[in-house]
């Protein structure tokens, strides 16, 4: 990630040495070279065997939610997850296509209305944006 170390990986070089080095660029290896880049460490080289996101990680990349996360921690890492995205590309210059949208989860019987609501009671106390909708006002949007 140092503009030196950069240079040499550009060229197909793999760096002799390194401070750190993360073996997989999913979301995992990636988050990993951000964040402790970000924290001021310089010497960080990540080693993917073949294409950034190549892995699992491009199957969820619809998917960046904060519904349906039941304990604080998720929901916290959910939300801040949600946030970078959106401010990913003014900071890096690279477009993620994140685009920060909602979700309709329907119920289709009273089991899931009831888990649901208790979802939403949660969301809302974790500064989610919630709210219960009639099957008119579902069809309506
Ligand atoms: C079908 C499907 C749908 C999913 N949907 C969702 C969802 O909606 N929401 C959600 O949050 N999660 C979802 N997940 C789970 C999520 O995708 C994974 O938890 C996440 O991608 C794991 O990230 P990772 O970085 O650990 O692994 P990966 O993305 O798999 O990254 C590992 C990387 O390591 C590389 N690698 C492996 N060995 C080596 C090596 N020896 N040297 C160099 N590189 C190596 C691989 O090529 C790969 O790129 C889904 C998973 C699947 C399979």
């Amino acid at each position: 990630m140092d503009t030196a170390e950069n240079k040499e990986t550009e060229t197909g070089q793999i760096p002799s040495h390194a401070q750190v080095v993360i073996i997989g660029g999913g979301v995992i290896g990636c988050n990993i070279a951000y964040h402790l880049t970000k924290r001021g460490w310089t010497d960080v080289v990540l080693l993917e065997k073949n294409k950034l996101t190549s892995g699992t990680t491009w199957h969820a990349a619809g998917l960046i939610v904060t519904s349906g996360f039941t304990t604080e921690t998720s929901m916290q890492l959910a939300k801040y997850t949600r946030e970078l995205y959106g401010k990913l590309e003014e900071e890096t210059g690279q477009s993620t296509g994140f685009r920060d949208i909602g979700l309709l989860q329907v119920a289709a019987n009273e089991h899931v209305e009831t888990d649901l609501r208790r979802k939403a009671a949660f969301n809302k106390h974790m500064g989610v944006d919630s709210h219960e909708l009639s099957p008119k006002e579902i069809l309506d949007i």
